[in-house]
């Protein structure tokens, strides 16, 4: 795809028609009550469109749908690899579509335009594909049974999915859902977030062209406390798949458990340590991984390499190349092909990360940035910031800021290193820098996270299984454990 220019995206953003509406049973319809709220852009702080404010009554509704393409088998019962090349005709839609998509991306939670188009519609296309390419080569397995028996045993899918997803990655998350959700032959209800529901509406009347029955894929447009939580107390869904915050993800489990019990699988919050030793292969390379660990996306990764645990006898030094490196990171017009930091989602979390940084000026050592900014009149911008001299039991050390604050810490053996990156609720991701391979493996083992990445930050692709230990959420994403959310395992033993 080509980046342009500001003034192409400017004048795309302006004859694009946006479609705010809910889609359920192949259409796209008004919430039942016909409330809608309005979408505003992060970039300029003018509304984009108004979007259905979807409710109880629509949950009913698409749930219904979804039940019934369930049973009737209009999807599920096709073949594996029937449903494989429906999925990939999806792909190429999403990709003709493009540009489109990744500006509504931009426009609609602030990231700049070409990450949005160079890691987000990337992203989500290698999710459809390799998870569709997956599913007519995967075997089921046979029972080592006495001879005068078979035992089966056989994966199907689970039923009516409910799907509720953040605004950080809105198509890259919702893929890692919808993917393995539809090409094992689950009915869905997508809830996008409040925040950046453009994409995933838009991309429904795509699932329709490639050929997804009606009612196999639905979206539901809506906020938390209504939509969300109509689906997850619903007592006709099989399993709530979630990522979004620790917090809400408690709160859905609840839910499960004061209705019909569904399957409930979260990908949560993080505080991650990046933990860098003297005998890093390139101090250099550690410093701008560093600094992208935490001004990617402005801050706003479940994985943020957000903790900076660095060896006492290089922190002066390597402090300083951070900082440098973060310089790097500057806030611009999200639409501007140049720009490698757009606008914090709306204003909630514009006065959070904000919050946070005063927090930090009284608590540790501001070593850069740390100011709001105005790069584009209306939007909301913040400066990518890094606190030095921070102890571990600081609240920006603590909580998950979702934002670009980094937290440097000190430490001076392994044991206190290891010591400090597992001193936190979460478990997502870590990062290790050292040439030393027997301290890679040993700290590896020890650190209580989901990934692990040694000498770079947020490796691997579609074959790394995505998910937390702790309070980062349970099950996996992406690669062939992904399937385990969207199946039931069932033993089927026969007497010959
Ligand atoms: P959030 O928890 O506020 O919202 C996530 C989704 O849950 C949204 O669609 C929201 O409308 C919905 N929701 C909110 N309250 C609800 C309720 N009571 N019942 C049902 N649904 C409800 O999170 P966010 O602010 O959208 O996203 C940021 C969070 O997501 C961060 O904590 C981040 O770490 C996490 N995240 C995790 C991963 C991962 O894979 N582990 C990936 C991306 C983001």
């Amino acid at each position: 795809m080509n980046l342009h220019n500001l003034e192409y995206w400017q004048t795309k953003a302006k004859s694009l028609t946006i479609e705010g509406r809910a889609f359920i049973n192949g259409e796209y319809v008004n919430a039942q009550s016909n409330a809608t709220f309005a979408c505003i852009s992060p970039v300029d702080g003018k509304k984009l469109a108004d979007i259905a404010q979807c409710t109880d009554a629509d949950a009913d509704l698409a749930v219904t749908v979804a039940r019934n393409t369930f049973e009737q088998g209009v999807w599920s019962k096709q073949a594996p690899a029937e449903r494989k090349a429906v999925m990939l005709k999806f792909a190429d839609l999403i990709e003709a579509h493009g540009e489109e998509l990744a500006l509504l991306e931009t426009l609609d939670m602030g990231k700049p335009i070409s990450h949005a188009v160079h890691v987000d519609i990337p992203g989500t296309l290698r999710s459809f594909r390799w998870t569709a390419e997956a599913i007519d080569k995967i075997y089921d397995e046979v029972a080592p049974t006495p001879d005068n028996e078979i035992g089966l045993v056989t994966r199907e899918a689970v039923g009516v999915i409910a799907a509720i997803v953040p605004w950080n990655f809105p198509l890259i998350m919702a893929s890692w859902k919808l993917a393995p959700a539809l090409v094992a032959g689950n009915s869905i209800i997508l809830k996008p977030s409040e925040k950046s529901p453009l994409t995933a509406i838009k991309i429904a009347a795509l699932a329709k062209e490639a050929g997804i029955p009606d009612g196999v894929f639905n979206v539901l447009p809506g906020f938390g406390h209504e939509i969300g939580k109509a689906l997850a107390l619903h007592n006709d869904i099989d399993t709530l798949v979630f990522t979004g915050s620790t917090g809400v993800a408690k709160q859905l489990l609840i839910y499960a458990g004061q209705s019909n019990m569904k399957r409930v699988w979260t990908e949560a919050g993080g505080k991650s340590p990046n933990i860098v030793f003297a005998d890093a292969p390139c101090l250099d390379e550690a410093a701008a991984a560093a600094a992208a660990a935490i001004c990617f996306n402005q801050g706003e990764v479940c994985t943020a390499g957000s903790r900076l645990l660095v060896e006492s006898s290089i922190k002066e030094e390597f402090i300083k190349k951070v900082a440098l490196a973060m310089q790097e990171w500057v806030p611009g017009n999200p639409l501007d092909p140049a720009t490698n930091v757009g606008a914090i989602v709306d204003k909630v979390q514009h006065e959070r990360v904000l919050g946070y940084i005063e927090q930090g000026r009284t608590e540790g050592e501001l070593s850069s940035g740390g100011n709001k900014v105005q790069p584009v009149e209306g939007g909301f911008y913040v400066q990518p910031t890094l606190f030095s001299d921070v102890d571990n039991n600081m609240s920006i050390a603590r909580e998950e800021i979702f934002g670009s604050v980094l937290s440097a810490i000190s430490f001076d053996t392994m044991e206190e290193a290891i010591q400090i990156a597992n001193d936190t609720p979460y478990g997502l991701a870590a990062g290790i820098w050292t040439r030393d391979l027997s301290k890679a493996h040993k700290m590896a083992k020890a650190v209580r996270a989901g990934s692990v990445w040694v000498n770079q930050w947020d490796g691997g692709d579609m074959t790394a299984p995505f998910g937390g230990f702790k309070q980062s959420g349970n099950g996996r994403d992406k690669s062939l454990h992904a399937f385990n959310k969207y199946t039931e395992v069932k033993a089927t033993w026969i007497k010959l």
